[in-house]
């Protein structure tokens, strides 16, 4: 490691990716439009020798100075088949010169019209001409590789692409224009400043260089783990923001689940998408509410029974209900409260037990009815819970519903502006660096020698660089690219 090594400043890393030998030699070529009929479609090549292939398929209709075309002008001609010379489709090429591109290579993109066959043709004649089809994420690979992104802003673009909500769309941007990078690099400098010391220590023992004061070194891992604890907190909303919302209706038959679940999907401008494979016992149904995505599920009722082929729905439900992030209580407002009411209440006391933060929500539904549950003989069901009166039949309460259910999603009044992880992948590599830092602190006050906590240390950057990827393992980036589409 360099003396010249700056704790504080994120940039500065522990271990840098190293380019692999070889890599990015060749030029790849891919069709960057989604497959099917389109106004234009783009093929797209980077590589040393983009340019070459580029003028051998691209026949501009104005002759170019010295043959050499502009870097990053949109230029009109043709696209021919470099053997034959037949034409295949008039075009727009865009030829881009290394830096500023999108991979930090020359970059060719030819834009056609949008037929299948069109852009086939053009990807062929790229090949014939010396490229190579690209791998998927390939061309976000070598932007990785060649240092223009890190690895979490790699995997921003593929949620940006995947985002089908705004907010999952906000998180994606924010991740790509570093703010998590950034954060993760606070925290790596923040060990990063206990290590230089110890290991200064260790590395000259005779020299001028002082023993580390244990209560510094302490803070600075302290300082660590409080900015991983705190990207943590926001993590679990982060993935709902991504993700989605699992949310389960539960409730005794005839309560009005079906008719909540429809009405929840008609209010919502956006989507409704059969999930495939469902069954008579629980249906599911894609909505977005307050702008997250949200997952409702309808359970058949936890309903006892003796009948064995409604036993396999009450486990389905049963299933359902544990596996949900949400779970929306609804009682028949209209109907004094019967034993069925108690005893599906009682069952999902039971389900939840291992996790009591598990937002729920009582909802007294058919309220343009006369009223026969009091609000404390409903509440008493589950104490916790919000409870919403609701109408199918006349819309009262939906509104207010569908805030409360947003409003639990994201953790109360907690604002969707901390939120910075939202990766599955990011929460487990974040809470291995925590775990090593806590074992450093430990070391560190039963005064083992420093070595030992300068190990903790080098296993908690290890980690954390495994989310920008200066740590991240050859096999790790196959299985991140491979989710990407061709072309990009
Ligand atoms: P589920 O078995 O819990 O899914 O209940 P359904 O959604 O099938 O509803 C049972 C019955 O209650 C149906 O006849 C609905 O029309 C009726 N219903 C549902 N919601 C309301 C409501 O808010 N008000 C009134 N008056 N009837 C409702």
């Amino acid at each position: 490691m360099s003396d010249s090594h700056d704790p504080q400043n994120p940039q500065d890393t522990y271990e840098t990716a190293s380019t692999p030998v070889g890599y990015g030699d060749d030029t790849i070529a891919a069709i960057a439009t989604p497959p099917g009929i389109g106004g234009i479609g783009i093929v797209r090549m980077s590589g040393p020798s983009a340019f070459a292939v580029g003028l051998r398929v691209f026949q501009p209709a104005h002759a170019l100075p010295d043959n050499a075309p502009p870097s990053h002008q949109l230029l009109f001609g043709r696209a021919i088949a470099p053997a034959t010379g037949e034409i295949i489709d008039e075009v727009m090429a865009v030829f881009m010169r290394a830096p500023r591109t999108y991979t930090r290579e020359d970059v060719v993109e030819i834009s056609a019209h949008g037929s299948p066959l069109v852009l086939r043709r053009i990807l062929e004649a790229m090949l014939a001409a010396g490229a190579r089809s690209a791998q998927p994420g390939e061309m976000t690979l070598r932007a990785f590789l060649n240092g223009r992104v890190d690895l979490a802003q790699a995997e921003a673009v593929m949620a940006l692409i995947n985002a089908e909500t705004d907010a999952g769309h906000r998180l994606a941007l924010r991740q790509l224009q570093g703010e998590l990078s950034a954060e993760v690099g606070r925290a790596r400098g923040q060990a990063m400043a206990a290590l230089v010391r110890i290991e200064a220590s260790i590395d000259f023992p005779e020299e001028e260089v002082p023993a580390p004061n244990p209560s510094e070194l302490g803070a600075f891992i302290a300082d660590a783990e409080a900015t991983i604890e705190h990207m943590l907190a926001g993590a679990d909303r982060g993935r709902v923001l991504r993700e989605g919302l699992r949310v389960a209706l539960v409730g005794r038959p005839n309560v009005g689940k079906s008719s909540l679940l429809n009405a929840l999907l008609r209010t919502e401008r956006a989507i409704v998408t059969p999930i495939a494979g469902t069954t008579r016992d629980t249906v599911e149904e894609k909505a977005l509410i307050g702008g997250i995505a949200v997952q409702l599920v309808d359970t058949a009722g936890l309903t006892p029974t003796e009948n064995p082929v409604e036993r396999i729905g009450v486990e389905r439900s049963r299933d359902a209900a544990r596996s949900a992030d949400m779970l929306l209580l609804v009682l028949d407002g209209s109907e004094a409260l019967t034993p069925l009411d108690e005893s599906v209440a009682a069952e999902l006391r039971t389900l939840t037990q291992q996790d009591t933060t598990r937002p729920a929500i009582l909802i007294r539904n058919k309220a343009d009815l006369l009223r026969r549950i009091p609000d404390e003989a409903a509440q008493a069901l589950w104490p916790d819970a919000p409870l919403v009166a609701t109408s199918t039949v006349t819309g009262e309460g939906l509104a207010s519903l569908e805030g409360q259910i947003a409003a639990l999603a994201l953790g109360g009044a907690a604002q969707a502006g901390d939120v910075l992880v939202s990766s599955a992948r990011h929460k487990d590599a974040l809470r291995r660096g925590l775990e090593h830092l806590q074992a450093a602190q430990v070391t560190l006050a039963d005064g083992l020698p420093l070595d030992f906590v300068a190990i903790d240390l080098r296993a908690a950057l290890e980690a954390l660089g495994e989310i920008t990827g200066e740590t991240a393992t050859a096999d790790l980036l196959d299985r991140i690219f491979a989710e990407f589409c061709i072309g990009k």
